[in-house]
């Protein structure tokens, strides 16, 4: 049976960039130690109080269908705390609750763009980005952000995409550059969509994660509230990944659309996990700086490593989980370095071009296990780059 195009192309007929991740769990399968620096998820659990606060609403017995649009306490909490972090006036009905941020991606997607509208997106970007794109049956248009401009956007070259499209999606911070968009960016992004009338669709999911400048919601930047879909999530600010818990916030009328996409597509949320949403974001920043504290130690702990060496090159992160190495030195692409890296150490990283042409010659390293085994993971890739350079021993002995 023929399925639909719409599904059978999601991946855009190539690889969906996750070949060495799925091939280091085959290796786990089969019994081989395989140590994983390739997925955001943290090295940490739920906080057992969020999850007694689940436990009590279950119990409770909230465990029937819930409100479609999110229970009517968290919708107003998540409003609250957005309200309080950008300034932007926000109350409930801009406010729908989502199975995580994912999902809020796709629904953000399939409200702003028609069929074959051309939608843009910044490469490098999170894997799943043109695959949502095309599942909303809307055209992936891929915007270079370059290395030499600390992978911030430069508002020439979205200019010269934006003629005719219908959307820009952003990332700040960036999974998986760790670039936080400054000012001069983001108003550069404003004026853009501005002229062009385009949808910003904003991917905050990273928002609690900044080591180094300062996160701003382009929602706060003038005349942009309106055109402006943010998406949120508990995935990585409250260590709730498998929770599947997040948000869209956007003009009202928007939401209103989105409720309808959600009565015909997921049915809203488990209470019970919406309960603990609210009971998480009660606690506070508190909690929020302590799920971030570990990826701040072990961002430093990367750049004091690289700084020992000088083969493997890095831009320090500002924000998110992860660090992004150049090892173009070793005459490699990332997926040839990430691939034989797992062969030889058997540790997986990403290859960068996994997301997206500007990150060729990258890998990309999620800081999420403990830091001494980090450390000494780190040491390892470090010292697997360097007996990749030409005419480095091991390489002569090959
Ligand atoms: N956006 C970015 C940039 C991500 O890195 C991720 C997950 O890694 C997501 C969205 C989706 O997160 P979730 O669906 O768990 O909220």
């Amino acid at each position: 049976m023929k399925q639909s195009q719409r599904i059978t192309r999601i991946t855009g007929g190539g690889s969906d960039g996750w070949d060495v991740f799925y091939r280091a769990r085959s290796m786990k399968a089969a019994g081989i130690p395989v140590l994983e620096l390739t997925i955001g998820e943290h090295d940490i659990r739920t906080h057992p109080d969020i999850l007694a606060a689940m436990d009590r609403a279950a119990r409770g017995g909230h465990t029937g269908y819930a409100m479609v649009p999110g229970i009517a306490p968290l919708r107003a909490a998540v409003a609250e705390r957005i309200a309080r972090q950008s300034g932007v006036p926000t109350g409930p009905e801009n406010i729908i609750i989502t199975p995580g941020g994912q999902s809020g991606l796709f629904a953000a997607h399939m409200a702003v763009t028609d069929p074959g509208d051309r939608a843009l997106f910044i490469d490098p970007y999170y894997a799943t980005y043109p695959g949502v794109i095309r599942a909303a049956n809307a055209v992936p248009v891929a915007v270079a952000a370059s290395p030499d401009h600390g992978f911030q956007p430069q508002a020439g070259a979205l200019d010269a995409a934006a003629t005719g499209a219908a959307s820009l999606l952003i990332n700040s911070p960036n999974n998986p550059t760790g670039a936080v968009y400054s000012r001069a960016t983001l108003d550069g992004i404003a004026q853009v969509c501005t002229d062009h009338d385009l949808w910003l669709i904003s991917d905050e999911v990273y928002d609690t994660q900044v080591w180094d400048g300062t996160h701003i919601s382009p929602r706060a930047l003038p005349d942009m509230a309106e055109r402006t879909l943010v998406i949120g999530s508990m995935s990585k600010s409250h260590a709730m990944t498998g929770s599947r818990i997040g948000w869209i916030c956007a003009d009202a009328a928007v939401i209103r659309s989105l409720i309808d996409l959600a009565t015909t597509t997921t049915y809203g949320v488990a209470g019970f996990v919406q309960d603990a949403a609210l009971f998480a974001l009660a606690q506070g920043p508190a909690l929020e700086a302590e799920v971030a504290a570990p990826f701040a130690r072990r961002r430093q702990l990367t750049l004091d490593l690289v700084a020992t060496q000088n083969v493997v090159r890095m831009s320090p992160p500002q924000g998110a989980m992860y660090a992004v190495l150049d090892i173009r030195a070793t005459g490699m692409t990332g997926e040839e370095f990430a691939n034989a890296l797992l062969d030889a150490e058997h540790i997986a990283v990403m290859p960068g071009e996994s997301f997206g042409a500007s990150a060729a010659g990258h890998i990309r390293i999620a800081m999420t296990i403990a830091d001494a085994d980090y450390v000494a993971a780190l040491n390892r890739v470090l010292a697997f780059a360097a007996a990749q350079m030409p005419g480095s021993l091991r390489a002569k002995a090959n």
